[in-house]
């Protein structure tokens, strides 16, 4: 059964009076699954320098976890999982143009990796079923890719048992063929992002171990960060693997020739064809950012194709706006409703076939 998963903003629901305004709306749009995030007003991370805010908003997913569950929802918690406040001394990654990323820590340092474990272990206890991090776990983009960081060149260095400083790798890196310094570099990417997954099950597992931790892949998760299936593996434990692929319908607003809707599917086709597992759930990346700029139509497409071809369990369906008032704007609940009689069509025709080539 396609599972249909829909963000709603943990603010936008403590400051709805009329709670039931938002129960319709996802019945609506026949939701299976609610994923509480901060998106608006705090960027989608856990604020993890002001106790105050943060036991916010971990008070906030626990009452918003509580409601929906119990009228029925499934529940999941889905923010940032390297990106975290910029007040806080951790290691950032730094890329191979010499840059630092401010705010996103590198999955190398000890002592983000033990704060972040005592955030999930706090989610986990609000009684959420699946923690969903979103798609800065990875070492590719902002404008180029890494990490030299203190730490992985130790790692390095380790690896290749010599002492190389940090200008001579990344000329070794980034020069010529396929060589032992790229490979060490590949390595110790992998194994800082293995690390890290492992870590964050073992403290999810100290709380409640049927607790799913998943996350969203980006377009880096299967070269310079290793392999996304492997490391949604470790980050399961005993639970069933959950991925959020990635190629969205936004991609497309106002991009034109650059990137057409059809490419973004076949992208999405193309990834899940890469899955050697039966047992990862894969989901869509139904995401609109912003709602204003990306037509209804788009989501819409994006979906009905995404159903008929039986490439994915799900999609991550930002359809409920996260920013106005609930039922504020409706257009994409229109759109939605003047096609449901297609969604019963696909599900009657497709379901269960055989998909084979592209753009069918
Ligand atoms: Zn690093």
């Amino acid at each position: 059964m396609y599972n249909v998963g829909i963000p709603i903003n943990g603010d936008n629901f403590r400051r709805t009076k009329n709670k039931q305004l938002i129960l319709d709306e996802l019945k609506a749009f026949d939701c299976d699954r609610v994923f509480i995030n901060f998106e608006t007003i705090l960027d989608g991370h856990m604020v993890l320098h002001n106790e105050e805010d943060y036991q916010r908003q971990i008070d906030c997913l626990k009452e918003a976890c509580n409601f929906f569950k119990q009228h029925g929802y499934e529940v999941g918690a889905w923010f940032w999982g390297l990106q975290f406040d910029r007040q806080l001394p951790f290691t950032p990654m730094k890329m191979l143009n010499g840059r630092c990323v401010d705010g996103f820590a590198c999955p190398s340092d000890t002592e983000f990796i033990k704060k972040f474990q005592q955030c999930l272990i706090d989610v986990a206890n609000t009684g959420v079923d699946i923690i969903l991090l979103n798609d800065d776990v990875r070492f590719g983009a902002w404008g180029g890719f890494g990490c030299l960081c203190e730490n992985h060149i130790k790692m390095m260095c380790e690896e290749l048992g010599e002492q190389i400083d940090e200008t001579r790798l990344k000329e070794l890196i980034l020069s010529g063929g396929k060589n032992k310094y790229r490979d060490a570099f590949l390595k110790a990417n992998r194994l800082a992002l293995e690390n890290y997954a492992i870590k964050m099950r073992e403290a999810i597992d100290t709380v409640n171990p049927e607790v799913r931790l998943g996350f969203c892949v980006c377009m880096s998760s299967w070269d310079i960060d290793g392999d996304a299936f492997e490391l949604s593996k470790l980050m399961a434990g005993k639970t069933k693997p959950i991925l959020r692929l990635i190629g969205a319908p936004y991609w497309t607003a106002g991009q034109g020739e650059k990137s057409r809707l059809q490419n973004i599917v076949e992208l999405e086709r193309m990834e899940a064809s890469w899955n050697p597992y039966p047992d990862i759930e894969l989901i869509a990346e139904g995401d609109v950012h912003p709602r204003l700029n990306c037509a209804a139509n788009y989501l819409e497409c994006f979906d009905t194709a995404l159903r008929a071809s039986g490439a994915v369990d799900g999609i991550l369906r930002i359809c409920v706006d996260g920013v106005s008032n609930v039922g504020y704007e409706n257009g994409y609940l229109k759109q939605y409703l003047k096609n449901k009689p297609i969604y019963s069509e696909i599900e009657k025709h497709f379901v269960g076939k055989e998909h084979t080539g592209i753009r069918i």
